[in-house]
């Protein structure tokens, strides 16, 4: 993965590896990049997906989140960091955002964010 993000893990886990340590485990990837008054920002990986859930803030705001098999894999945000962070640590915490409440935009992305609950 070509990121800035990526080159700062391989780089730890290269020195770990030298020193005949443990490496550390692989953080959730990320990347970002500002596109004139766009600042884009991408947490985990969304190939694979099956569906994506839109977030419309604004003219110049909003944020994608990306499934598969009903599970959160990533999220694209333009100018929100909030939910970019958020999404990050969900995906840390092996964590989902229900996609059918995601789509509700006056609640904050932080508080959507929970195990994957199955009803049987
Ligand atoms: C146009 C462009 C835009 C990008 N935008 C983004 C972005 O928005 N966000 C993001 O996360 N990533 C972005 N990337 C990717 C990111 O820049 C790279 O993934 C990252 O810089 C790789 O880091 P690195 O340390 O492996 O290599 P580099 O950053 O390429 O560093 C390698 C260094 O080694 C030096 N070097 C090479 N050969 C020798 C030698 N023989 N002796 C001594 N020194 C040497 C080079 O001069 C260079 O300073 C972008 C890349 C490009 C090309």
């Amino acid at each position: 993965m070509e990121s800035v993000n990526n080159a700062v893990e391989q780089g730890r886990i290269a020195a770990h590896t030298l020193l005949d340590r443990e490496p550390p485990p692989r953080g959730v990837p990320w990347f970002w990049s500002n596109q004139g008054a766009l600042k884009i920002q991408i947490a985990g990986v969304s190939d694979g997906h099956d569906r994506y859930v839109v977030r419309r803030h604004g003219a110049d705001r909003l944020t994608v989140l990306y499934y598969r098999d009903g599970l959160l894999i990533a999220g694209d945000t333009v100018n929100d960091p909030r939910e970019h962070m958020a999404v990050k640590r969900a995906l840390a915490q092996r964590y989902t955002i229900d996609p059918k409440v995601a789509q509700d935009t006056s609640a904050p992305l932080r508080s959507l964010v929970g195990p994957l609950v199955t009803t049987s």
